[in-house]
């Protein structure tokens, strides 16, 4: 069975996110998107909520899995029985940090592959934090998250 991972923080997941879920599990025979638990790192979500978030909005993808993890994400990996890691592309500046990311998981555990799926043109300018900072100063992110994604955001913000 091919399984990957797709990792991320998620916070909150946008439509982008979800795009890269979907076009992935068309690859895979299941994909695990992997919420990140980073203890040094502020959230506007709990893990809980996050994970709970990507469920609602990925109901319909019947082989996708959502979890949370901490500590390495090789680690992650072999726990599931991985060895495939997903992640999206937008820009230059994305390109670089996960072009070194990329090496460092395979450093660390070799014989792991990372696959980047590029972004949809609509979506390159799209990403969690943008859509935090518009939410909060009272912008309309509707056309940025999945409908469910929303209703948490306004509960929160
Ligand atoms: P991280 O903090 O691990 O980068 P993010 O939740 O910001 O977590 O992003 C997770 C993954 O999703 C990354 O590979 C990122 O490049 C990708 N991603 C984020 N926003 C988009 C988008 N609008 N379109 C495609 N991929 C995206």
């Amino acid at each position: 069975m091919r399984r990957a991972v797709y990792p991320g923080s998620f916070d909150p997941p946008t439509n982008g996110h979800v795009d890269i879920a979907r076009r992935a599990s068309y690859l895979v025979d299941e994909l695990i998107v992997a919420v990140g638990v980073n203890v040094h790192k502020v959230s506007l979500f709990t893990s809980e909520e996050r994970v709970q978030m990507l469920q609602e909005s990925l109901v319909d993808l019947k082989n996708i899995k959502v979890m949370s993890y901490s500590g390495l994400l090789v680690d992650f990996l072999s726990t599931v029985q991985s060895s495939i890691i997903v992640r999206g592309l937008r820009n230059e500046t994305d390109f670089a940090s996960e072009m070194e990311m990329a090496q460092i998981n395979s450093q660390l555990s070799p014989g792991v592959e990372t696959i980047f799926l590029p972004a949809k043109d609509s979506q390159l300018f799209l990403s969690s934090s943008c859509v935090r900072e518009v939410a909060s100063l009272g912008g309309d992110v509707t056309s940025w998250v999945p409908e469910k994604v929303l209703h948490y955001l306004k509960n929160k913000l």
